[in-house]
């Protein structure tokens, strides 16, 4: 059975001309196809031999609400999905006064192993496909009634380690004939494989790419995140001068401040004499305490913003939505995964 959704404009309209069809029907499957349209029954302007020539050639994703969690203060919504082979992922909604975002999975799982996170304790099971990332976009917006204009890859999984998938999810979403949605309104955030921050820079695309980097020295990263062993925090900085040269965009970088791990003064002074001049901004994030973990949120998340800030590097502490709700990455696949066992 053929993925139809995955596919770009171009291989569909291939697709279709080699069926005997004209090419504006690719046009036309594309646009049901991105609006979330769950059956070839549904797409009335084809006729009905093509439909029943699709039905049995092609399938169409469509996850199933496994569960909803609403946070009653902020209005953010929590999806698990279940997907067509029964594994789960999930999705957030969160709204700003600037629009919707949405933060999806781009693994089932993750193979990374942060210390940290819970995403990554039952390691990784497989990738996603191209419209399994699209339909976490597509089947939010339908079920909360609202429409979404900033994506970020935060949720479950490493983007950059399902790197073709990613593109392809790129391309579909900023599609005229989809989404539509421009690649300054997506963020790609990664735990820092060097060479792929080095390809992703090769297609010089406008999106904004942070990268998870949680402390300033080698001893305290590969501690919490063993995709630093190896390669080492300068490598990893040097990578991302390299990205912002040859794509003009500026890296944000992620810092879950872990009591006692890497919320200390020198790291900050660290982090600053490491960032300075580069013209990044830090996002300090308060660690979201997972069961599993001994690790546990900073207390002074106050003190070491303003000693980077002291230090010119501009720093902003997150917003924390959803803490009523299990927000935290991978926490409620985890914990439908132990009810399971
Ligand atoms: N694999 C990618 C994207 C998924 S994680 C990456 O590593 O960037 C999205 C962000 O949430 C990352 O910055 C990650 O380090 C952070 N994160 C994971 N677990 C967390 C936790 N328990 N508390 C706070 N941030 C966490």
């Amino acid at each position: 059975m053929i993925d139809l959704k995955s596919m770009d404009l171009p291989q569909m309209t291939a697709f279709f001309q080699e069926l005997g069809e004209p090419a504006f029907r690719a046009k036309q499957v594309f646009s049901w196809l991105h609006r979330g349209t769950r059956t070839f029954d549904e797409m009335s302007n084809l006729s009905k031999p093509l439909r029943e020539k699709l039905s049995q050639t092609c399938f169409i994703t469509a996850p199933v609400v496994e569960r909803k969690q609403v946070d009653p203060k902020d209005g953010t919504i929590k999806y698990l999905w279940r997907l067509g082979d029964g594994s789960c992922i999930e999705t957030v909604l969160m709204r700003y006064h600037h629009g919707n975002t949405v933060c999806i999975s781009s693994q089932v799982g993750c193979r990374m192993g942060c210390a940290f996170c819970a995403s990554t304790l039952g390691g990784k099971v497989r990738d996603l496909t191209p419209a399994e990332m699209l339909d976490q976009v597509l089947f939010t917006q339908l079920d909360a009634g609202t429409a979404v204009s900033n994506i970020v890859l935060m949720g479950i999984g490493e983007p950059l380690d399902n790197f073709d998938t990613v593109l392809r999810f790129l391309e579909l979403v900023n599609s005229p004939a989809g989404l539509n949605i421009g690649m300054r309104h997506i963020s790609l955030s990664t735990c820092g494989l060097t060479e792929k921050i080095d390809k992703l820079a090769s297609y010089r695309l406008q999106l904004t790419l942070s990268v998870s980097l949680h402390a300033p020295d080698d001893a305290t990263r590969s501690r919490l995140m063993p995709v630093n062993r190896g390669v080492g925090v300068e490598r990893l900085l040097e990578a991302c001068r390299r990205y912002f040269e040859v794509t003009g965009r500026r890296i944000s970088y992620e810092y879950a401040l872990i009591d006692g791990v890497n919320d200390t003064d020198w790291q900050a002074d660290l982090l600053a004499k490491r960032l300075k001049g580069t013209g990044s901004h830090v996002n300090l994030i308060p660690l979201n305490h997972v069961e599993e973990s001994p690790l546990k949120p900073s207390r002074r998340v106050a003190a070491f913003q303003k000693r980077l800030e002291r230090q010119g590097v501009t720093a902003t502490v997150r917003r924390k939505l959803g803490g009523e709700i299990d927000a935290s990455c991978g926490q409620l696949r985890r914990r439908r995964m132990q009810e399971e066992a």
